[in-house]
């Protein structure tokens, strides 16, 4: 059976619980992505999504929680950073990473002794963990190495042929749009793993150097399947050809990252194009997490 895509009713929220408890996946919307979730105490669940998404287990995944003190019951130890920054930005974009629990199954760490874990901000996200009491690993809800989704038919189109009668709950577009920011709070300093929409450079920690590489981080993520090109804002354009799509981000980069990955998708399925050319947002850290994710896309190489 295709996806099912449902609206966020007391019954599909109740079904979808069912089907999270008993050791099924389910798509849910978040303020990033959507996200393709399961019982993160469940090994067995757990494969399921490394499953459906063809991702690589070398791949940690992100534990969706419902406040910060069920956090901190899978962290053996929980620093003072990870503190003030759940105070700051929970519910919100911010994935912290620190030392894991037992209770955590080295599936979803990909066998480290760290686990990254985050409050997301959106409502259906928060009623789902609600009435499953339980972490929900869920990274984005689309095929390993492809563009996230940010609706229900995005995941709907990705992932239908390979779950088999699995339920989207519909939240509507995302409103950040882009993957979470990283943080691992584990050591004595914090360390930038992967940018996001939040300005953490405003709190000592620059996003303008490049991301630290996350261990199990492909190169080439996000990526369309047709030719991306980015095209240095100061030069003249490359020859344009037949068959060029140009995207065209809004000036303001919470609004590029809202439309981001849906108009690379557009241009991805429309028949007419073959190479999708990309204007290059402007210099400054604000734009970084956009940088980051159009790098990825454009890059050739493969893990
Ligand atoms: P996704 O769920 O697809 O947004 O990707 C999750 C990403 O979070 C991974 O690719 C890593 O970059 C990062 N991550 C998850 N768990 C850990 C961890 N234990 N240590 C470091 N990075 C992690
Ligand atoms: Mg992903």
């Amino acid at each position: 059976m295709p996806a099912r895509i449902l609206a966020p009713t007391p019954d599909a929220l109740a079904e979808a619980a069912r089907t999270l408890r008993g050791g099924g996946l389910v798509a849910f919307p978040t303020e990033t992505v959507y996200g393709l979730a399961a019982n993160a105490l469940d090994a067995r669940a757990v494969r399921r999504i490394f499953d459906a998404k063809g991702r690589p287990a070398s791949n940690p995944l992100i534990v969706h929680v419902a406040n910060e003190a069920a956090a901190r019951a899978l962290a053996r130890r929980w620093p003072e950073a990870a503190s003030r920054l759940a105070a700051d930005y929970w519910p919100g974009p911010l994935t912290l990473v620190v030392e894991k629990t037992d209770a955590i199954p080295d599936l979803v760490t990909a066998g480290g002794p760290t686990v990254a874990l985050r409050v997301p901000a959106h409502p259906v996200a928060l009623e789902l963990l609600r009435l499953t009491g339980l972490p929900l690993a869920a990274p984005s809800a689309n095929r390993s190495e492809e563009i996230s989704p940010t609706t229900a038919q995005h995941v709907a189109d990705s992932l239908g042929p390979f779950v088999d009668d699995l339920i989207v709950l519909d939240g509507g577009a995302c409103t950040v749009g882009i993957e979470s920011t990283v943080l691992d709070v584990s050591g004595n300093e914090p360390v930038l793993l992967r940018p996001g929409m939040l300005g953490l450079d405003a709190r000592g920690h620059s996003t303008s150097e490049g991301p630290a590489r996350s261990p199990g981080q492909g190169m080439r993520h996000y990526a369309p399947r047709k030719p991306l090109v980015l095209v240095p804002a100061n030069e003249p354009p490359p020859v344009s050809r037949e068959g060029d799509g140009l995207l065209v981000l809004p000036g303001r980069p919470a609004a590029a990252a809202a439309l981001l990955y849906a108009e690379l998708r557009r241009l991805d399925a429309d028949p007419r194009i073959t190479r999708i050319l990309v204007l290059e947002p402007p210099a400054g850290p604000e734009w970084d997490a956009i940088r980051d994710r159009l790098a990825r896309a454009s890059a050739l190489l493969t893990e």
